[in-house]
């Protein structure tokens, strides 16, 4: 079992940030709640560390160790904007809960509100945790419509736990009520094979994640693939505990969880060769899943002798 001090104790350095810039902005599509398919971008601001240590994580890099300055989110916001192209949607992603007021001062909402006011729908991301009166308050300022990210990770009762996320299948059940009472929509990260699950277990315990996610009352469910890199799951991977699971579980994840019909279910799709051992057929898979992306559709199986049930054990 490992606790914050053993997570934290196996990191490598931070990455140097600047705290008046995001560490980076990219502008993706997405099919948008209304059915369409259009341009969303993503800033990924730089600011204070998560204060969970999530076994699985790796945000922290790209973090400062001390709150950032009053006013430092929304130059952030200005500066990126400035930069991109002209969009309607946009996720301000934080590297921790957008709600966390040590991350984001509560004193910049107003600003940040102001600067967000012509987009369609902002999308922020939080932990259960962090769920509460301020969202809505924040909510209040914003014209466009606030969307919240929230990550169940898995249900597995005993991996949940495991992945120091100091959360319960309740808390987020409570905090996906609490958002859909008061009329902002949700949406649920889900892990594909996080680790001590076979590959096979992994693809199960998503396909439950989503279905729970769904019942909770999330609009949409975003599956990511787990990968190493974080220095606790690098030592997990290299003990046998962890193995990167395998893009035919997340087309399968992806076909399952589009089959429901409950609403958008996305694949995260960034670095999908880590995910595949065959360089026959990854972009035709890499395609195929952005497609189902777009489309909330199930399109035609790719054919491709890696599909062996020895592939996939
Ligand atoms: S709550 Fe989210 S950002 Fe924070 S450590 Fe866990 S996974 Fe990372
Ligand atoms: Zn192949």
């Amino acid at each position: 079992m490992f606790d914050d001090q053993c997570i934290v104790s196996q990191r490598g350095n931070k990455n140097s940030v600047d705290p008046q810039k995001p560490y980076g902005w990219i502008v993706e599509q997405e099919r948008t709640i209304k059915g369409k398919i259009e341009e969303t971008g993503i800033i990924f601001l730089t600011n204070r560390e998560c204060p969970f240590h999530c076994l699985m994580c790796d945000l922290w890099k790209n973090t400062t160790d001390e709150p950032v300055a009053l006013g430092a989110i929304p130059h952030q916001i200005e500066w990126a904007l400035e930069q991109m192209p002209e969009i309607k949607h946009l996720k301000l992603y934080n590297s921790g809960s957008f709600f966390d007021t040590k991350a984001v001062p509560e004193a910049d909402y107003k600003k940040i509100a102001s600067l967000l006011k012509n987009f369609e729908t902002v999308i922020v991301e939080s932990h259960p945790k962090l769920i509460n009166e301020r969202c809505l308050h924040f909510r209040d300022m914003l014209k466009p419509e606030l969307h919240i990210a929230v990550g169940l990770e898995t249900v597995h009762p005993e991996i949940l736990r495991k992945l120091n996320k100091q959360m319960t299948l309740e808390d987020f059940s409570n905090s996906i009520g609490y958002l859909t009472k008061y009329g902002i929509t949700a949406r649920a990260f889900i892990l594909l094979r996080p680790p001590f699950l076979s590959e096979s277990e992994s693809i199960y315990w998503a396909e439950q994640s989503i279905d729970f996610a769904f019942n909770a009352g999330v609009e949409c469910c975003t599956v990511i693939p787990v990968r190493a890199g974080n220095g606790a799951m690098d030592y997990l991977l290299e003990k046998g505990d962890f193995n990167l699971p395998d893009i035919h579980s997340l087309e399968t994840v992806l076909e399952y969880g589009i089959g429901l019909k409950k609403g958008r279910v996305f694949a995260d799709i960034w670095d999908l060769g880590l995910f595949s051992k065959c360089n026959k057929c990854i972009d035709q898979r890499t395609n195929r899943l952005i497609n189902m992306n777009l489309r909330q559709k199930i399109v035609s199986q790719i054919n491709c002798t890696c599909d062996s049930p020895k592939a996939n054990n």
